[in-house]
């Protein structure tokens, strides 16, 4: 295979060889069921518990405290859920018009059955203002659930303040972290943050695995209803490999936290300040808030982030566009559109996200092959004389 020039780790990462190597046992010597009576079955219950002790240690938590489940939307679905079932008598909640899809989308249902829903609003650099959340929490609220970074902007949010204000009018706390986990760090023990959602493959584990944080004493009601395992809060044999691999990435992430902020971060900032001043009329989503070391989101003024993403992948570089395009809508993405960026440049995003697997001199080949894209597309852009991108008009803000 070709080089691949790898700056999409927000949509997923590269299994670690650490984690490979963790895993492998369990599927060819260490096959049993954790909940068998045999020494054989039952002895891969210690492996369970070195992986929750891990994760939970990424996060400053108690072991108990983790449930593992098969994903970050399937952690958002059990969070959101269980505090509704958990306060049935209470018929809104607060979250904010950013949420990835996993959390925005249960939030629509919601809407459909009975649910008030309050969408906090974001400004231009993407960031909530908290005196709208204390507006919006009434007696009536059984949730807020604020994402603690965003995947598309990397703009991070102040879910530890959030969660105090939140708890202070009695209400649950509940963080999609899955962008946040492993980047930055966290010590949920000095928060007042009820539940929080990872994912395994955001940190370089496997795709198929995450886990649910939450916290002792908190009402908890599980979404996948079976057998006992989990202490009887998330049902379904453990997936002991992909367990196994979570808990050595989160081992690996605690201690590559200080290199993501270092190395990682100097790498996007490298790249984010050599191509802002090798391409005019760009200009970086959610610069002006405190973000992820490892993302940005540059918007290049007139032209589409899909030609641009596809004459890149020419070049072996893999990148995320900020329009969901698929549908032929040409609508910006709905996290771009609430924060009001110009449409000439809302069509044109792109996202870079890096990992510790990132080199210079990977950040320097792109800053040497993307202005001459740029420059090949503005020349056929009809746009660049200052015309609106075709079905612009048409294009309506979603409406989370
Ligand atoms: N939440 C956020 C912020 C994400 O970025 C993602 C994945 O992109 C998810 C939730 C969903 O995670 P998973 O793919 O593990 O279901």
């Amino acid at each position: 295979m070709e080089k691949v020039y790898y700056f999409d780790n927000n949509a997923t990462s590269r299994v670690a060889p650490e984690v490979a190597k963790e895993m492998e046992p369990f599927f060819n010597e260490l096959y049993g069921n954790p909940s068998s009576m045999h020494f054989f079955g039952g002895g891969n219950q210690k492996y369970l518990d070195l992986a929750r002790g891990r994760v939970a240690g990424l996060l400053g938590a108690e072991p108990g405290e983790i449930i593992f489940t098969s994903c970050g939307t399937e952690s958002d679905s059990t969070a959101l859920w269980s505090a509704l079932r958990a306060w049935p008598e209470k018929k809104h909640i607060i979250t904010t018009k950013v949420e990835h899809p996993a959390v925005l989308n249960v939030a629509k249902l919601l809407e459909t059955q009975g649910y008030r829903v309050t969408y906090l609003p974001v400004d231009g650099s993407g960031q909530i203002n908290l005196e709208d959340l204390k507006v919006a929490l009434t007696p009536e609220t059984a949730l807020v659930s604020i994402m603690w970074a965003n995947n598309e902007t990397g703009v991070v949010y102040p879910v530890e303040e959030a969660a105090r204000i939140t708890h202070a009018k009695g209400a649950m706390f509940h963080t999609d972290a899955v962008q946040a986990v492993g980047k930055i760090p966290i010590n949920l023990k000095e928060t007042k943050i009820d539940m929080l959602s990872l994912s395994g493959h955001k940190l370089h584990a496997p795709k198929g695995i995450g886990a649910l944080y939450v916290r002792k004493g908190a009402r908890f009601s599980p979404f996948l209803i079976g057998g006992h395992q989990e202490r009887g809060r998330r049902a379904g044999t453990e997936n002991v490999p992909y367990i196994a691999g979570l808990g050595k990435a989160a081992e690996l992430a605690a201690a590559n936290i200080e290199k993501e902020n270092t190395g990682v971060k100097g790498l996007r900032d490298r790249l984010e300040s050599c191509l802002l001043s090798a391409i005019k009329n760009s200009r970086v989503n959610g610069g002006g808030a405190p973000r992820l070391p490892n993302t940005t989101n540059i918007s290049f003024e007139y032209i589409e982030g899909e030609s641009i993403l596809l004459m890149m992948s020419e070049k072996g570089i893999c990148a995320s566009s900020g329009s969901a395009c698929t549908s032929g809508s040409l609508e910006p993405s709905h996290v771009l559109m609430s924060m009001a960026v110009p449409q000439t440049y809302a069509h044109g995003s792109v996202r870079f996200s890096l990992s510790v697997y990132n080199t210079l001199e990977e950040v320097d080949y792109i800053v040497r092959e993307l202005p001459p894209i740029i420059e090949r597309l503005r020349a056929i852009s009809p746009f660049a004389d200052g015309r609106p991108l075709f079905g612009m008009d048409a294009c309506e803000p979603h409406k989370h």
